[in-house]
């Protein structure tokens, strides 16, 4: 036992010395553009709740709604008898949302990537993924046993030249909507040309752009017009501008069919407390009537960068709510964290392996929910902060 934990205390030792110790810090109030952590109060920037509505009423009610008919636990897997209409309604509304035949609730992004992509993907099928793609869809890739194959962050070029390498089985080509830690877009409608052209199969985890792109809200598929046709697996999720929980997979009913037969990590797991497939419901329908968020958002979002413009900060090539400062080095992101917080602004630091090594950031995200003072003040924190100069 002694040498067991002297090990890991030896790799902890070592991560810390490496400045790439994770910590956690206990909020002591919801989550919005204020947040009280340890006493003191902080401005929020680092949030994925774009629209604002993690602390909603009409959501608390929906769940408070659904947990008077319900009751708190769904009591089984949803094979078994957690499945409730609640659910059943919730799949019906999103599929009509993201105009696609059918929709199925997963209890996490995490999960959903798992199931979706070990259903499909076997040994000897290949899965090409963008180099940044999120941990949850790498370990899906490995989880599958498929072979797994990268291409340089959205390099349609280099895609296009990878998918005549596969000879056998059947290609999946895997990207993000908008970039989780760089805030840009896959250039979609490319992306979907090649893998036509070479009959791959295209899947999208829209995890950010799920209630904040598109007309209404539908995501980047919607902000491109991309159907069906040219994708054919499209997953989202609730955690983040939906404010809630939760995620889905929507495509065709086949598609769907074939994840309830096969998708582990939707067989093998409790079904979502019914309660917040409730609040989720009610979360789809603000974001489809309440577009005035999304264009704060944008406004909020613009307001932003020409102040950082004007300060000589530079950002990433981004339209969309989470705007990274790349600091590069994991000790100097570290330091200019502490120093917005020591001014009560909280941005989270990121580093590797969130991001690739070299490329430590402060991830700075915006929601509806700000304010053009509480922005100014996050401008005014950075502007007094020398990124250059770690300890
Ligand atoms: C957050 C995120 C996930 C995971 O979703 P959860 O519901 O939080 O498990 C998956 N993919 C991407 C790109 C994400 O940003």
């Amino acid at each position: 036992m002694f040498t067991f934990d002297h090990r890991l205390l030896t790799h902890l030792t070592e991560r810390k010395a490496r400045g790439l110790y994770r910590i956690r810090r206990a909020k002591e109030t919801a989550q919005g553009p204020e947040i009280g952590i340890e006493g003191r109060r902080y401005l929020n920037f680092s949030s994925n709740d774009y629209l604002g509505l993690a602390d909603h009423p009409r959501l608390k009610q929906a769940l408070q709604r659904g947990l008077e008919h319900y009751g708190l636990g769904s009591g089984a897997s949803h094979l078994i008898s957690g499945y409730s209409r609640s659910h059943q309604c919730l799949e019906e509304e999103l599929a009509a949302f993201v105009q696609r035949p059918r929709a199925l609730v997963f209890s996490t992004g995490y999960m959903a990537n798992l199931g979706v992509v070990s259903a499909l993907a076997g040994r000897g099928d290949t899965l090409i993924e963008d180099r940044l793609n999120h941990a949850s869809l790498i370990d899906a890739a490995v989880l599958s046993r498929a072979r797994l194959k990268r291409y340089p962050h959205v390099d349609v070029e280099a895609l296009a030249r990878l998918l005549p390498t596969v000879n056998h089985g059947q290609a999946y080509v895997l990207t993000e909507g908008i970039f989780s830690m760089d805030g840009d877009l896959a250039p979609l409608p490319a992306i979907a040309s090649v893998c036509r052209h070479h009959n791959a199969v295209l899947m999208v985890d829209d995890a950010h752009g799920f209630g904040v792109l598109g007309l209404n809200g539908e995501g980047s598929l919607g902000h491109f017009g991309l159907g069906l046709e040219e994708v054919p697996v499209l997953m989202g999720t609730f955690g983040k501008a939906l404010g809630v929980f939760g995620a889905f997979v929507a495509g065709s009913e086949a598609l769907i069919e074939t994840l309830i037969q096969k998708a582990r990590s939707y067989i093998y797991t409790t079904a979502l407390p019914p309660a917040l497939a409730e609040a989720i419901r009610e979360a789809v329908a603000i974001v489809r009537t309440e577009r005035w968020r999304c264009e704060r958002l944008g406004e909020l979002i613009r307001y932003f960068k020409e102040g950082a413009r004007l300060l000589g900060l530079s950002l990433k090539p981004s339209d969309t709510a989470i705007q990274p400062v790349i600091l590069g080095d994991t000790a100097a992101v570290l330091h200019a964290a502490r120093q917005l917080e020591a001014q009560g602004v909280y941005v989270a630091p990121i580093r590797p392996p969130t991001v690739p090594r070299g490329t430590a950031r402060l991830r700075i995200s915006l929601t509806a929910a700000h304010t053009h003072d509480q922005i100014d003040r996050l401008l005014e924190a950075l502007s007094r902060r020398s990124f250059e100069s770690p300890f």
